[in-house]
């Protein structure tokens, strides 16, 4: 897998786990909180409908006590009048007061008045449209008034005519002093036109409906406190009656819910889009201060080990760590190109080494001998004739005996400098055969080329003058050479050209040495001793 891939796949599971985590702690703890402080303040809210309806009953309630404590109505449960009830409980009172049910009582609970109003068609209904009777219980208690205080009941109950907005008081003197002489009351049906009153007073949207008695018995005992609003913002409370049971349920349209409570909300969306603009950044820098130095460090590694080009340099100029490691790899590899070198020269010597013959520098045995064979194969090809001159000094035995060692091997280093100079062509090949035996091999060379040569050795000995006390046929060093030559290659050997060149030699030196002998194709040698060394 690829670098860049590879941070893309870490950035992706880094990202995929903070997104996680965070939908994680939105989830299980700030959600819960935000949503539990909503719905404390949609409590509030919905609770406020709930004062609403109560300050229709307050209305209801204060006008239950300027009735009820009032000498007019005091006198009124003692002696009934028609002008009372024409004055202050006429239809007009009904409508500009907003109460639909008027009871007056006397101290034993007998209704003395009652009214009922159609509040819409601005009328009271028939008598018998209506028993009364249902509400004796919330009559306030008139046996029971302590002095000062009138006793009064309110709040709403469930009625035949559905839920009713009471108030009740002991009807007292006006000064509220003496015993109450009954009781009355003022009630009003929960209609829509009370929805609408209490949604002007709180200015809230909601709709409201009365529990059937098996919903209320569901309700009942219920913790109502653990109310939640609904996916559309809807939220169910509850109106109570004196009794605290549940007796209206109010459906309370609430305002949009100030956080977002989507999964994968705006924050979230930002956070992913501006990570990714960030992945982007992160891969694009990646690539550039990471990734492609190294497939440049990566190539120019693969170019040196394809060509074995070891000069070649990096020249990497960060100054970072991928810099290092550039400028490591140019020192590593400069420190192979030395090696290498060195390995080279090494070879080269001990290449050297395995074909120089080390006294004199010259080629030694086993060179000659492959020089032989290839020079063999060519003159065999192209028809040349191959010369081989085979070269010992004269009385070299008394010369080491006489001079020592050690000036022997000097005088063996000065002949093979002869020979060196004594062949001029390239492919001449001058070559120390053992001891003080030399061998030259003279590729494309005629008997009178060899003959050539063979005269420069000498006189080039001669030159030398390295005197030699013990030398019978001369007061200086000299030598024989014996010439041997192969014109046609299928007629003789390698090691008949080497054995004519052997008796030559060997003739050269029975004919008194310091001179050379040719071998020709018959036995016949031509000694020339004379010839060279006069
Ligand atoms: P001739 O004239 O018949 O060649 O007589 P010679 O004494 O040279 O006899 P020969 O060719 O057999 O010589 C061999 C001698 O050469 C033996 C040894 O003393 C000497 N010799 C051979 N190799 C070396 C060498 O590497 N260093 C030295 N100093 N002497 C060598
Ligand atoms: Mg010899
Ligand atoms: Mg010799």
């Amino acid at each position: 897998m690829k670098l860049p891939t590879k941070t893309l796949l870490l950035l992706l599971v880094i990202t995929a786990m903070s997104f996680s985590s965070a939908i994680y702690i939105q989830r299980t703890f700030v959600y819960p909180e935000l949503v539990e402080l909503e719905a404390k303040a949609d409590r509030k809210d919905v609770q406020r409908v709930a004062i609403g309806f109560d300050m229709v009953r307050n209305v209801i309630n204060t006008l239950a006590y300027d009735y009820g404590v009032w000498d007019d109505t005091f006198e009124f449960l003692a002696n009934p009048s028609e002008q009372y009830i024409a004055s202050n409980l006429g239809i007009d009172n009904f409508l500009r007061h907003d109460f639909d049910v008027a009871i007056l009582a006397d101290r034993d609970g007998n209704i003395v008045w009652y009214g009922y109003v159609d509040l819409a068609a601005e009328r009271f209904f028939p008598p018998d449209a209506y028993n009364p009777e249902e509400l004796r219980p919330y009559f306030a208690d008139p046996y029971r008034t302590r002095p000062g205080a009138p006793l009064s009941n309110s709040g709403i109950v469930n009625t035949t005519k559905g839920p009713l907005i009471f108030s009740s008081y002991s009807v007292l003197k006006s000064d509220e002093t003496g015993e109450s002489r009954g009781s009355l009351l003022f009630g009003r049906h929960v209609d829509q036109s009370i929805a609408e009153e209490v949604q002007d007073i709180v200015k809230m949207d909601f709709s409201f409906a009365t529990l059937t008695p098996g919903e209320n018995q569901q309700l009942k005992g219920k913790n109502l406190s653990w109310q939640y609003r609904d996916n559309n913002n809807r939220m169910d409370w509850y109106l109570r009656d004196i009794f605290d049971d549940p007796i209206l349920t109010l459906s309370v349209q609430l305002d949009e819910r100030a956080f977002n409570d989507s999964l994968i909300g705006k924050p979230i969306l930002t956070a992913l889009a501006v990570m990714m603009v960030s992945w982007m950044i992160i891969i694009i820098t990646l690539n550039r201060v990471l990734v492609k130095p190294i497939l440049k460090i990566g190539k120019h590694l693969f170019h040196i080990r394809s060509t074995g080009d070891y000069s070649a340099r990096l020249n990497y100029r960060g100054n970072d760590e991928v810099g290092d490691l550039g400028n490591e790899c140019d020192l590593l590899i400069q420190f192979i190109e030395v090696q290498q070198d060195e390995l080279e020269k090494q070879s080269e010597k001990l290449h050297r080494l395995s074909i120089e013959d080390g006294l004199t520098g010259l080629a030694n045995r086993r060179r000659f001998d492959q020089t032989l064979n290839s020079y063999w194969e060519i003159s065999e090809r192209e028809k040349y004739p191959l010369v081989l001159l085979m070269c010992d000094i004269d009385f070299f035995k008394q010369y080491n005996d006489h001079y020592g060692h050690q000036q022997g091997d000097e005088a063996i280093q000065a002949v093979a400098e002869v020979l060196r100079s004594a062949t001029n062509r390239k492919t001449d090949l001058a070559a120390r055969y053992g001891g003080e035996e030399f061998a030259v091999l003279l590729p494309n060379t005629e008997i009178e080329g060899a003959e050539i040569i063979a005269q420069r050795i000498h006189s080039l000995i001669k030159e030398k003058a390295i005197p030699h006390q013990l030398s019978t046929v001369s007061e200086e060093l000299t030598m024989c050479v014996g010439i041997g030559i192969s014109r046609n290659h299928s007629e003789i050997g390698k090691d008949e050209l080497i054995e004519q060149a052997d008796k030559a030699l060997y003739l050269a030196k029975a004919a008194g040495r310091n001179q050379t002998a040719i071998y020709h194709d018959t036995d016949l040698i031509k000694k020339r001793a004379n010839e060279v060394t006069s």
